[in-house]
């Protein structure tokens, strides 16, 4: 099991200099392992270059998770080449948050307004589910359970097993507790973030929305993004291996993202590394 970021930004893609290291795309995460069908994480702007790649590859089957429908998670679909093209297998799979399912909501987007294609033009063979919270479900080899979180409009957590291997996708999400209480005010964990520890238990590698520092979370507490501390308590809590730090901030340039690893260099358990475009990370070993 294989885990490869395609894009790690959030809010907005940031080419440019400043960014080039980590990379500027937002939000795609692609699971794989040898042979089988890929799993793909939110179709923010790096679902581009992902998309480019699954056509050279012999499987015709591939899985969207979606978060939730934030444009920076949901942008690339318009350019995730696989969904144009004839024999292609995709679902698409989002939380169950609003009466309509995923197929209204993505064609808001592709409606020929916004974008030039919409989806009853769409080549490939597409199915749209919706899920509850916490009910696991199959994607191909794949099993997925998914967590509510804490943002604005709802999003979810998105938990994949495979073989004894496990990762956890947490974003777009705040503290699930408030200064003065739980985690977020330094104290015992919350009933809710008891669950959130629960439902990362053990994973080899969890991917935390990371986007504020805890200064500008304390002034943004609305706008659904945690912080460094933050991620690091729940993950040592949930005995993870490996914490990735994800959703970097547009403003993030890349002297502020290795700053920010350096920092975290020595933690141990859960080893913690700043999430990089391109950048792999083989669960096997
Ligand atoms: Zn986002
Ligand atoms: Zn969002």
């Amino acid at each position: 099991m294989r885990c490869t970021f395609w894009g790690v930004r959030g809010s907005i893609p940031v080419p440019g200099a400043q960014t080039a290291g980590y990379g500027g795309n937002t939000s795609c995460i692609e699971i794989s392992a040898p042979g089988e069908p890929t799993l793909v994480l939110d179709c923010g702007t790096g679902a581009r270059r992902l998309g480019g790649l699954l056509l050279a590859r012999p499987e015709r089957e591939v899985h969207l998770l979606f978060t939730h429908f934030h444009m920076d998670h949901l942008f690339g679909l318009g350019f995730f080449a696989p969904v144009f093209v004839p024999g292609f297998d995709i679902s698409v799979t989002a939380p169950a948050f609003h009466p309509d399912g995923p197929r209204d909501r993505i064609g808001r987007f592709l409606n020929g307004v916004f974008h030039p294609i919409r989806i009853p033009d769409l080549a490939a063979r597409i199915e749209f589910d919706s899920i509850e919270p916490r009910t696991p479900f199959q994607r191909g080899p794949w099993h997925v359970r998914s967590f509510t979180l804490n943002h604005p409009g709802g999003a979810c957590a998105y938990r994949i097993d495979r073989n004894g291997r496990s990762v956890v996708y947490v974003t777009d999400t705040a503290p699930l507790s408030r200064p003065g209480e739980g985690l977020a005010g330094g104290g015992e964990p919350n009933g809710r973030e008891r669950q959130l520890i629960e439902f990362i238990g053990g994973a080899d590698l969890v991917i935390f929305d990371t986007m504020f520092t805890k200064a500008e979370y304390l002034q943004k507490m609305t706008w659904g993004h945690s912080y460094p501390e933050y991620a690091v308590d729940i993950c040592t809590l949930a005995e993870v291996r490996k914490l990735a730090l994800f959703h970097h901030a547009p403003e993030a340039s890349d002297d502020v993202l290795d700053a920010l690893g350096a920092r975290w260099a020595d933690h141990t358990a859960p080893s913690i590394f700043v999430a990089r475009e391109e950048q792999t990370v083989d669960l096997e070993g």
